[in-house]
């Protein structure tokens, strides 16, 4: 009896919220709303996926629950699934249909260290030193998910040719998997790419984020009693400071664009030992590369001269040089176009009530859920500083990106409020909106050979002659890390 009250509740809800998630998503062509059509009826699958994602919260190249449930969803769905690719045990590509042209969409689905948090509007830790999807990366992988499902029963229904690729890609948040899987040449048959990433806001993105160098930096110097015989020892950590401190000075005279931020990973391990080892992990941003590798040689003469002045030896580790993204107007348009007919999400009192709890406790305004869809803009002359490895796919094929509202407006981001709004409806109607437009947009790309001419025209004037060069060395291995 239980079970039937509580199966049948379990229905009404389902309906009510489906009813609330198809609301005024219909659009003017009937292929299209086919497509909505499908991810509507797939949405229990994808919030169960996303949930398991979640739950599983796994930090970069420790995705190894997450990328074999997705793996598994897409080879009962009938893709050719390539697994442990790019030396990345948790990478995989997915592939369905054969020919031209071949459309790509990515995939992200790792969690952020230290972040474990209830799906609740308030801070409660779930685990103890668990991690959490600080990033709503479990409501991308999803997503993606989902705009691929779409895509792949229509080119059947429809007998559309041409290739479909959804990349699972792990590690954005630390090591850069796209890094790994531009340089083994994952995207180069790509005819153009599609990704997303949750937001507090709704927009196709036009700003091209930082470029960004990713250094960790050893120093190693000798050991002595700190209060016996000092003067026996050189100091790592000293070196580490006068590095830090020289680094710190030299932000006076960067341009405005830069940023730069440190942690000291490794600074010796009680007082009474002189440090002999000492470690400081830097990333360097600028608008573009060439402003990164400016500000980078300055950051390596500030780094000799700190060894030379404590008698300290240095090595510099580069972990990875990341691009800005090269934005392609082309393709966003055609991006744009869709998220308008499909209109923005609408959300319950529940909902947004939901969202106010959250920046409330975050002390932000509480302005609730803003899902208003914005117009197309000019980029920023200074774009808002973040860095991302789908810029580098963005330099091997012209690639467009969507943000959808997924979270309570201005609560900060990478924190537990974003946790929390990751396994809730407010997360889901933003998944399923990207699903949506990223589905639609790529039918647009596979049906429209005049759109990729443009696209890649665009492209092409945009590269002046550049070739995609992979920020890390040809023998640089990632980081393997096992349970
Ligand atoms: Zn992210």
């Amino acid at each position: 009896m239980h079970r039937i009250k509580r199966k049948t509740l379990v229905l009404i809800v389902y309906c009510l919220v489906m009813f609330s998630f198809s609301v005024s998503q219909t659009m003017d062509e009937p292929i299209k709303n086919e497509m909505l059509r499908i991810i509507d009826q797939k949405s229990q699958l994808l919030i169960d996926v996303s949930d398991k994602i979640w739950e599983y919260a796994e930090i970069a190249v420790m995705e190894y629950e997450s990328s074999k449930l997705l793996e598994e969803v897409l080879e009962k769905e009938g893709f050719r699934v390539e697994k442990d690719v790019a030396d990345l045990p948790t990478a995989f590509v997915a592939t369905f249909g054969s020919g031209s042209p071949v459309i790509g969409i990515l995939a992200e689905y790792d969690a952020l260290p230290g972040l474990s948090q209830d799906s609740m509007p308030f801070k409660k830790v779930l685990q103890e030193e668990g991690n959490g999807h600080g990033c709503g990366h479990n409501l991308f992988g999803a997503g993606s998910l989902g705009a691929a499902l779409a895509l792949k029963e229509v080119m059947e229904n429809h007998s559309l040719p041409g290739t479909l690729k959804l990349y699972g890609c792990p590690a954005e948040e630390d090591v850069g998997g796209k890094l790994y899987m531009a340089r083994a040449g994952l995207f180069d048959d790509l005819d153009a790419c599609l990704a997303w990433h949750p937001d507090y806001e709704t927009s196709v993105d036009v700003d091209s984020g930082q470029a960004v160098d990713d250094l960790q930096i050893e120093f190693f110097g000798k050991t002595a009693h700190a209060a016996f015989d000092p003067w026996k020892g050189n100091s790592a950590l000293d070196a580490v400071e006068m590095m830090n401190f020289g680094v710190n000075l030299l932000r006076e005279h960067v341009k405005p664009s830069v940023r730069i931020h440190y942690v000291i990973t490794d600074g010796g391990k009680v007082p009474n030992i002189v440090p002999e080892y000492a470690k400081v992990w830097i990333w360097v941003r600028d608008l573009d590369r060439d402003g990164v590798k400016a500000v980078v040689e300055k950051v390596k003469k500030i780094v000799e001269g700190a060894a030379i002045a404590t008698g300290t030896s240095h090595k510099i580790n580069y972990m990875g040089s990341y691009h800005e993204m090269l934005i392609n107007r082309e393709g966003s348009k055609i991006m744009q176009k869709n998220l308008e007919k499909i209109g923005a999400i609408t959300y319950t009192e529940d909902e947004i009530l939901y969202a106010k709890k959250i920046q409330n406790a975050t002390e932000v305004e509480e302005k609730g859920m803003v899902s208003t869809i914005e117009t197309l803009k000019k980029p920023e002359k200074y774009p808002e500083g973040g860095s991302t490895d789908v810029a580098e796919v963005s330099w091997i094929t012209p690639t467009i990106h969507l943000s959808t509202t997924c979270a309570p407006h201005g609560i900060p981001w990478h924190s537990w409020a974003v946790v929390a709004s990751s396994k809730h409806p407010i997360g889901y109607k933003g998944m399923f909106l990207a699903a949506k437009v990223l589905a639609t947009t790529a039918l647009d790309l596979f049906r429209n050979p005049d759109i990729l001419r443009e696209m890649k025209k665009e492209f092409k004037e945009k590269l002046k002659g550049y070739t995609y060069k992979s920020g890390i060395s040809p023998d640089q291995k990632p980081p393997i890390r096992i349970k």
